[in-house]
């Protein structure tokens, strides 16, 4: 059987015809390797280096004039995340009584430039129509949306925890509950929504976390609290990473890279300079779910029990929107959790 690589991930030829082969390092792959479920007598990469970030996104999204595969196609079986028409669901939650869902941006009703299934009216959209997407969300969900807790979201280290629906929006970037029947829930459009659920205590949170969140180590504080408050076993937890920009496309200059480096524990792991360079020199690209993983790893989250939508938002047009992509006048996906009552 003949593989393709797509960036990191590793797909049957028959899942995933006609796509770019593209893999920076070889090397990163070979434990994936090691578990693929299947025989396969050829494996093949890609390694020129000179194409220019617009023309990787163009090959790596539709190479070779072929439509971007449908979302299922995407997600091979390796990966626990299962797609309907508007949001990745991880798998194996329900016999905890629990989900997690990161909307995709179809299936809405919002117009350009936020259609469609936008959740945010900070940036031009109606009220009427994020509170319309809200709506069909919850049901396709089967949950009250009403009881979808998010916050005004200031890339700091706030957390709120809910016990019952706030009045207004708090301001934060992480929200926590032990209440089943109320659901944490971030916005994004590049950053990394991480959702986290404890299924011994019935705690779940939801972790909006940007290059500022890293530096303030947001993700770390959030697991501490449910620890500290909850009586949260980290070994007990599940996390799921969602769709956020890559570090094909999260290119960072020394604005991020310094306060990065000095206070983000191992940062230079994270930081991935010269792989993609331009006329003008180096170019230097920050892999934020890595150092998200990082955080929960470092807090004795177990790796296994941590899953990676790994799609890039803004190499993924058709289903993600994307901030860096397409400037602040862009939809807002949410990623929500929690525990039914
Ligand atoms: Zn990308």
């Amino acid at each position: 059987m003949t593989v393709r690589i797509v960036g990191k991930k590793i797909f049957p030829e028959s899942e995933y015809p006609g796509r770019i082969l593209f893999c920076k390092r070889v090397s990163a792959l070979e434990p994936s390797f090691r578990k693929l479920p299947f025989a396969c007598d050829e494996i093949r990469y890609w390694r020129d280096l000179h194409f220019t970030a617009h023309e990787h996104n163009a090959r790596s999204v539709g190479a070779h004039g072929d439509a971007p595969k449908p979302i299922s196609c995407c997600l091979a079986k390796m990966n626990p995340f299962q797609a309907d028409n508007v949001a990745l669901n991880l798998a194996g939650l329900d016999e905890y009584g629990a989900f997690m869902a990161f909307s995709l941006r179809g299936g809405g009703v919002s117009p350009p430039p936020f259609d469609s299934l936008n959740f945010s009216a900070e940036e031009g959209d109606s009220i009427r129509n994020v509170e319309r997407n809200f709506q069909s969300f919850g049901k396709t969900l089967g949950i009250n949306p009403d009881r979808i807790v998010t916050c005004r979201q200031i890339h700091g280290d706030q957390i709120v925890v809910v016990e019952s629906m706030p009045v207004g929006l708090p301001e934060a970037d992480a929200v926590v509950t032990a209440t089943p029947g109320f659901y944490p829930a971030v916005k994004t459009a590049d950053c990394v929504p991480i959702l986290l659920v404890d299924p011994v205590r019935r705690v779940a949170a939801a972790v909006h976390v940007g290059w500022r969140g890293l530096v303030k180590r947001i993700a770390r504080k959030v697991t501490r609290l449910m620890s500290d408050r909850f009586m949260s076993n980290p070994p007990d937890l599940i996390a799921s990473l969602g769709p956020s920009i890559g570090k094909c496309c999260y290119e960072v200059d020394d604005r991020v890279l310094k306060p990065f480096r000095e206070e983000f524990p191992g940062a230079e792991q994270f930081i991935i300079t010269n792989e993609l360079p331009n006329r003008s020199g180096n170019r230097t690209f920050l892999d934020l779910t890595a150092a998200s993983r990082f955080e929960l790893i470092s807090q004795g989250i177990c790796e296994e029990n941590i899953h990676t939508v790994d799609l890039c938002t803004s190499c993924r047009p058709d289903l993600f929107f994307s901030h860096r992509r397409d400037g602040a006048k862009t939809g807002r996906h949410v990623a929500v959790t929690g525990f039914n009552s």
